[in-house]
């Protein structure tokens, strides 16, 4: 069972502190949102935990399953299972859809266990049809060209065949149309295992009317102030983040 453990993290995007010790467990079968106003951190947070370069970290540590993550280079983060679906995933011309999530696929495998072509074609129709997407977008370019919303898709169509322990699901759900929102909640909600621990981050409550997390947490000004079930994602909805502010006596 997958285990993420995040302690006083801190990190500092060109010389200015960002993330000012955040502390957080993610395991296998649980599903934890983040949320909270938009500079706080959050993306910061996701950026980090896959070792972007420009998110230098000054402190803390990050352990998947007791082994450090900050130590590890970037893909072999991805090896062990780390998946970032992204708020902006990027358009990469000259590479398809099939060609991406194939050579993706078989960087986490051993020499020798590459995935068949069949047997990649097969899983791939499926997923596809689960996400309601079209056929034509596996011989697209990587998000050239495709909508927010089917930029979103995507990035799950690409969890669903990575098959990832520990995902961090970045404000998938900005820019989706409720149809689409429901898919995507589908999509993670069929892949709810003791073997993948999911850490969405949202700005919004109403993603979270479809995948209901076992733990919310509250981001705010680097660090994570609040921590309690789903009635929290609700009261936050209803009421915003200014009691929150006032009960712990923060200025902005
Ligand atoms: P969130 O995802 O919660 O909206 P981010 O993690 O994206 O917040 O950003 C946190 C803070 O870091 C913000 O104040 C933002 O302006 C700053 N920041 C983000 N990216 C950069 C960057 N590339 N260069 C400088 N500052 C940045
Ligand atoms: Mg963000
Ligand atoms: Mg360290």
């Amino acid at each position: 069972v997958p285990h993420l453990k995040i302690e006083d993290l801190k990190v500092s995007i060109e010389d200015k502190e960002i993330l000012k010790g955040v502390n957080l467990e993610v395991k296998g079968g649980e599903i934890h949102a983040i949320m909270g106003p938009n500079g706080t951190g959050k993306s910061t947070l996701s950026a980090a935990i896959m070792g972007h370069p420009n998110y230098k970290v000054t402190g803390g540590d990050v352990t998947l399953d007791n082994e450090d993550v900050l130590e590890m280079e970037v893909d072999e983060r991805a090896r062990k299972g780390i998946f970032l679906a992204m708020q902006y995933p990027s358009e990469i011309s000259g590479v398809t859809n099939a060609d991406f999530l194939r050579s993706a696929i078989n960087a986490r495998r051993e020499e020798g266990d590459e995935i068949s072509l069949m047997s990649f074609i097969r899983e791939m129709d499926k997923q596809m049809g689960a996400l309601e997407m079209d056929e034509s977008f596996s011989h697209r370019y990587l998000n050239e060209g495709f909508s927010g919303g089917e930029k979103k898709r995507n990035e799950i169509l690409q969890m669903m065949m990575l098959k990832p322990r520990l995902a961090i699901l970045d404000e998938i759900d900005s820019g989706l149309d409720i149809d689409a929102l429901k898919v995507v909640a589908q999509g993670v909600n069929e892949m709810r295992s003791p073997e993948l621990g999911v850490l969405i981050i949202t700005h919004y409550q109403r993603l979270l009317d479809h995948i209901t997390p076992d733990f919310v947490h509250v981001m705010m000004q680097g660090r994570i102030v609040k921590s309690g079930g789903p009635e929290l994602a609700k009261r936050l909805e209803a009421e915003g983040y200014d009691w929150i502010k006032e009960e712990l006596g923060i200025v902005d």
